[in-house]
C-alpha cells in the first residue's frame, strides 16, 4: 500500500488526515487537539486500547456506551453520543480508493458517525486499509466482525471456529447494519487519524 496515495485519496473526498507512526504519538495528538468539548465515543478496541477516554475524560465531559452507572442501560447512555460535539469512532475497513467501512449490530455506532457533530475522528490502523473497496467490505465482514464477536464472548459461529463468516441467524449477530463512507458527510468536519502500528480488529 503506498501511504501517500491513499490519504491523498482520502483528501480529494473532503477528509482531513493525519498520520502517526505509533498509538502513543496518535493519542497524544488528540490530547491536545480535543479540549473543552462534550465527546463522545464509538465502541472501539483501537480507543480502549489507546486510553482515550481516560485521558480526554480529565479536560472534556465525554460519554461512553460501556463506561455508564448501574442504573443505566447502554441504550440509554448510547443515545448521549448523538448530541456530542465531537465523535471518536474506528473503522472495521478502508480502501486505498477512500471509503470507509462499518459493521454494527445495534447500530449506534454507525448511526452517530452519519449527523450532528462539530466534528468527527476516525481513528484506526493502516493494517486495515486494502487495496478497494470490495476488499474492505471482506475484511470487515471475514476478519474484524468474527474477531470482535470473539472478544464480546458471543456463540456465533464466525467467533467459535474464527476463520470467516458463516451469515448466521444467531441471536448474538453483530453483522446488521453496514455503512460505507464514499465521501465525507456534510457540515462536518471529519479527520482521519491514521496509526502506522497494528491496532484493533
Ligand atoms: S454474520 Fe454471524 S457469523 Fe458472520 S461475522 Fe457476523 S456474527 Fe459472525
Amino acid at each position: 500500500m503506498d501511504l501517500q496515495t491513499t490519504m491523498e485519496a482520502f483528501r480529494k473526498k473532503g477528509y482531513q488526515v493525519s498520520y502517526f507512526p505509533t498509538a502513543q504519538e496518535a493519542a497524544d495528538y488528540l490530547d491536545r487537539e480535543i479540549d473543552g468539548k462534550t465527546v463522545g465515543f464509538g465502541d472501539s478496541e483501537t480507543l480502549l486500547d489507546m486510553k482515550l477516554y481516560e485521558r480526554l475524560e480529565k479536560h472534556n465531559q465525554v460519554t461512553h456506551p460501556m463506561k455508564r452507572p448501574a442504573d443505566m442501560t447502554f441504550d440509554e447512555k448510547a443515545k448521549e453520543s448523538y448530541f456530542t460535539e465531537v465523535l471518536l469512532l474506528s473503522v472495521n475497513g478502508a480502501s486505498e480508493t477512500g471509503e470507509l467501512v462499518n459493521l454494527d449490530g445495534l447500530g449506534n455506532r454507525v448511526g452517530t458517525s452519519l449527523f450532528g457533530h462539530e466534528k468527527v475522528y476516525f481513528v484506526f490502523s493502516t493494517n486495515k486499509i486494502e487495496p478497494t473497496l470490495e476488499k474492505a467490505i471482506w475484511r470487515t465482514r471475514n476478519i474484524a466482525a468474527p474477531k470482535n464477536a470473539k472478544r464480546k464472548g458471543y456463540t456465533t459461529p464466525c467467533a467459535l471456529k474464527g476463520d470467516r463468516c458463516y451469515d448466521c441467524n444467531h441471536p448474538d449477530r453483530i453483522c446488521n447494519g453496514l455503512v460505507i463512507h464514499l465521501h465525507k458527510m456534510k457540515r462536518m468536519d471529519t479527520e482521519l487519524v491514521l496509526i502506522g502500528e497494528p491496532m484493533g480488529f
